[in-house]
């Protein structure tokens, strides 16, 4: 591995799409720094009455094109390096998805696993109080990630609301929809990802049944496996943070996610209904045609990519494939769907639900899902195209198709303009 940082190597897919463009170098200089990452140190008050404190940050990495988007993760190994990257990603994740919005990320450097309910309640609110002047309806708008969830959001609009003195729901998305969440937003990111399989399955190739293999198995990967599942398709191996398992004939999905809800892995499920057991190590390697990790970064690196018998991966997880594994993909002909399209169903919806809380009128399911399919569909054509004519990747053609947009923002700025100074 090497011994950049995370922000380095995400770079280099920007430079890769600037050398299918002309573009001017304004753009990439704009391009190759966050604009501003702000730290913060949480404390709260433990249970047991001691204090704790944790380290925090907020990004905005890019706002040429609206206001900061992206969630906030609660993670033991969230560092700086890694917000900054992933704020970049959504940076280009909104533009490919056309939505008018920058991009930021936020994360709390925290096993959430290991606190009290009042204790992660106490830490979300303190996170509210130490950035709430830096995020705001029009500025940056934090949403769910890795370890956060609809209740997490719905008391941090909370602690919004009482800091400005009135709700103000726009602030945040993915609340809970009593409190203005957005009907569809808790399985957008699965969605988005499911129907861009179903709208490209013929130009793939993908047969009427995949074998299918999900890494990771939280929000996306419950998700994904439903949709494919009550498609017809297999879901042959399944793992998280805890251990796997798989089964041939399809394992029993309703079985895995009762586990999940039920705060035990997955792996507890071997044994029953035909689930053997599966080392989580093992699951990229796993005979199957579709492989979707729904985890965390850098999963499929240069140990573990050779052993991949997928014909596609659909990236649920934000960079799950480090650029030494994607190079050994695409040489191996695997298909990757890339993050910044595969996923961006999550932030779609996010946006649904931001514009339903400014105009006050709301949607009822279908014309959610109507809607995200239709912005699915086309930037995923629109992304195949790129790649048809230029002769590259689906990653590099997706960056190419971000980059068209930003490049076009930063420009219409001016010359002049701090934006781009
Ligand atoms: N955390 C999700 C992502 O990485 C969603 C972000 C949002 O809804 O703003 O895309």
């Amino acid at each position: 591995m090497s011994q950049d940082s995370l922000l380095d190597r995400a770079l280099v897919r920007l430079d890769e799409a600037a050398g299918h463009l002309s573009i001017d170098p304004d753009v990439i200089e704009k391009l190759k720094y966050a604009r501003e990452t702000t730290k913060a140190r949480l404390m709260i008050r433990m249970d047991d009455g001691s204090r704790k404190s944790f380290l925090a940050w907020r990004c905005r990495y890019d706002d040429t094109r609206g206001p900061t988007k992206g969630g906030i993760r609660f993670h033991p190994d969230s560092t700086a390096d890694e917000v900054e990257t992933l704020a970049f990603w959504m940076t280009f994740k909104c533009a490919v998805m056309s939505l008018p919005y920058g991009g930021g990320k936020g994360a709390v450097q925290v096993d959430p696993r290991k606190l009290s309910k009042a204790e992660l309640e106490r830490l979300s609110r303190a996170y509210i109080q130490a950035f709430s002047r830096i995020i705001g309806a029009d500025r940056d708008i934090p949403a769910p990630d890795v370890y956060t969830n609809s209740m997490i959001m719905g008391w941090m609009a909370d602690e919004y609301a009482q800091i400005v003195g009135q709700a103000e729901p726009a602030v945040i998305t993915g609340k809970p929809i009593a409190l203005g969440g957005s009907l569809g937003r808790n399985d957008a990111t699965a969605r988005g990802g499911y129907y861009l399989v179903r709208h490209l399955a013929q130009d793939l190739s993908l047969s009427q049944t995949m074998r299918v293999a999900v890494q990771g198995f939280g929000n996306a990967g419950q998700h994904i496996a439903s949709l494919l599942a009550a498609d017809g398709h297999k879901i042959v191996a399944v793992s998280d943070s805890q251990g796997g398992v798989r089964c041939d004939a399809g394992l029993h999905v309703d079985m895995l996610i009762d586990a999940k809800n039920a705060g035990r892995s997955v792996a507890s499920t071997a044994g029953q209904g035909g689930h053997e057991t599966l080392p989580a190590d093992d699951l990229v390697g796993v005979a199957c045609d579709l492989l979707v990790p729904s985890a965390l970064e850098s999963m499929i690196h240069e140990g573990n990519a050779d052993s991949i018998k997928a014909k596609l991966v659909l990236e649920l997880a934000n960079g799950p494939i480090t650029p030494e594994a994607d190079a050994m993909l695409a040489k191996k002909g695997v298909a990757v769907l890339p993050d910044i399209l595969a996923n961006a169903g999550g932030v779609t919806v996010s946006y649904f639900e931001w514009v339903q809380n400014r105009q006050g009128f709301y949607w009822t399911v279908e014309e959610v899902y109507d809607r995200l399919r239709t912005i699915m569909e086309r930037e995923g054509r629109a992304i195949w195209s790129v790649s048809r004519d230029k002769n590259v990747t689906l990653r590099t053609a997706a960056y190419i198709h971000a980059l068209k947009r930003l490049a076009e923002a930063i420009e219409a700025h001016g010359t002049q303009s701090f934006f781009v100074s």
